[in-house]
C-alpha cells in the first residue's frame, strides 16, 4: 500500500484548520512527535469524523513537559491542513511590530 502524503489538503479543510488553529482549539505543529498507523476508530481533531482501521491515523503526541496534556489524532489530509495552518499563522502575526527606521526623512547629515 502505498501513502501519498503529498496530495494538498481541500481549501475548506484548510480554511477550517487555520480557524482551530487561530481560536487555541488545535495546538501549533511544533517539533511534537507524529506517529502513523492505522485508524483505531479514534476521533479527527481536525473534522470531527472517526478514523476507521482503513485508513491511516496521524496522531500528535503532546510534549513531555506542559503543552497539551492529550494527543491528537488526524486524517492524512487533515493533519497536513493543520501542519499548513500553522505555518500560515505564524508567517502572519496578527500585530505587526512598528519597524520603521528612523532618521530618513532628510534632516540633519552634513
Ligand atoms: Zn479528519
Amino acid at each position: 500500500m502505498v501513502i501519498d502524503s503529498r496530495v494538498p489538503p481541500s481549501p475548506e479543510l484548510l480554511a477550517h484548520a487555520t480557524e482551530l488553529v487561530r481560536s487555541g482549539l488545535l495546538p501549533h505543529a511544533d517539533s511534537q512527535a507524529v506517529l502513523a498507523g492505522p485508524g483505531g476508530n479514534n476521533r479527527c481533531a481536525l473534522c470531527g469524523h472517526s478514523i476507521g482501521a482503513s485508513d491511516v491515523e496521524y496522531e500528535m503526541s503532546p510534549p513531555p513537559s506542559g503543552g497539551a496534556s492529550r494527543a491528537y489524532s488526524f486524517h492524512i489530509p487533515c493533519y497536513h491542513a493543520w501542519k499548513q495552518a500553522c505555518m500560515a499563522a505564524s508567517a502572519q502575526p496578527d500585530h505587526s511590530p512598528a519597524a520603521r527606521p528612523h532618521g530618513a526623512d532628510g534632516s540633519g547629515s552634513e
